[in-house]
């Protein structure tokens, strides 16, 4: 059983800060951190691995840095590390971002099979949930996303059963291997890193793949490859006080209407 898990270093969103001339992130004032999503994500290949046998393999896209959380899942029991990284890849949109990283994949598929891959159900920086759908369908598998639970995985009949959040419940849904799933954070509970992973990781290099190592399209990467383009980031505005409605219920009303149709939306009971 090969489990491949794509995994993103985002900034510790807690503690960024915008600058407030350029309105961009100030990624140099956060720290970095493996993306929560994608940490559970790896815990679950750990444990299915744990229990079928095989290896979990980690890819991720960024700068040289990124390598710090190929360790952290080395060091959470995954078995090896890709980093895929380059000029040429900065400035990708999700589009660009998963045709990379399903370039990468495809890299690793030509050595050896993967049967299951997992992302992030979001990353906490872009937030837009595209990329593992993105990948899947470079890829050609099937996609199971916002996933909460692996109900069962059967090795001989190559199916995997899937609890997918919903508003109201969960959908149970059933698929073949290969198929890339995207996890949600209560799908496990992080457990604490063994010694012997944690010595492993300190020593850890990662396969890093450049431009070069790919015949790729390089209209369909990079900052040529991405149709979309941030054109403002800003901090939400400060919420200015409510507006306190006074009286009986038909002088409360009046005062609503008053101020529905004066644009006033915000109000107070
Ligand atoms: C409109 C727009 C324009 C952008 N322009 C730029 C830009 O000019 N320069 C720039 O640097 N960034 C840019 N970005 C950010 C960049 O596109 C995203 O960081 C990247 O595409 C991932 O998208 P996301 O963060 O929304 O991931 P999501 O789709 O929310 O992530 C879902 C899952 O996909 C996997 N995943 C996502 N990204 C990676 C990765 N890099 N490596 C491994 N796994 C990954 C993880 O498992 C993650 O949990 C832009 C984003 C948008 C929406």
């Amino acid at each position: 059983m090969h489990i491949l898990v794509c995994v993103k270093q985002v900034p510790d969103t807690t503690e960024i800060k915008i600058d407030p001339k350029t309105n961009t992130l100030d990624r140099s004032s956060a720290p970095t951190i493996i993306n929560p999503y994608d940490a559970h994500a790896v815990e679950e290949a750990v444990k299915i691995k744990n229990k079928f046998g095989g290896k979990v393999s980690i890819i991720s896209m960024g700068p040289p840095q990124a390598e710090k959380v190929i360790k952290k899942c080395i060091e959470m029991g995954a078995d090896e590390g890709y980093l895929l990284s380059d000029r040429a890849f900065a400035g990708s949109d999700t589009l660009a971002t998963s045709y990379i990283l399903a370039m990468g994949i495809k890299k690793i598929i030509e050595k050896e099979t993967i049967d299951l891959l997992f992302c992030g159900k979001q990353a906490i920086d872009g937030d837009t949930a595209q990329v593992g759908p993105g990948i899947a369908s470079r890829l050609g598998i099937a996609q199971l996303t916002y996933v909460e639970k692996v109900k069962s995985l059967d090795l001989e009949s190559n199916t995997i059963i899937v609890h997918r959040k919903i508003d109201n419940g969960y959908e149970v849904v059933e698929s073949k291997l290969p198929c890339l799933i995207t996890v949600e954070k209560d799908i496990n509970d992080l457990s604490y890193s063994p010694l012997p992973s944690m010595i492993r990781a300190a020593r850890y290099k990662s396969t890093v793949w450049g431009i070069n190592d790919f015949k790729a399209d390089m209209s369909q990467l990079g900052l040529k490859g991405s149709p979309t383009s941030v054109r403002r980031i800003f901090p939400p505005a400060k919420r200015s006080g409510g507006k306190l409605l006074k009286g009986n219920v038909d002088e409360m009303v009046k005062q609503l209407t008053d101020s529905l149709k004066e644009g006033i939306v915000r109000w107070q009971l």
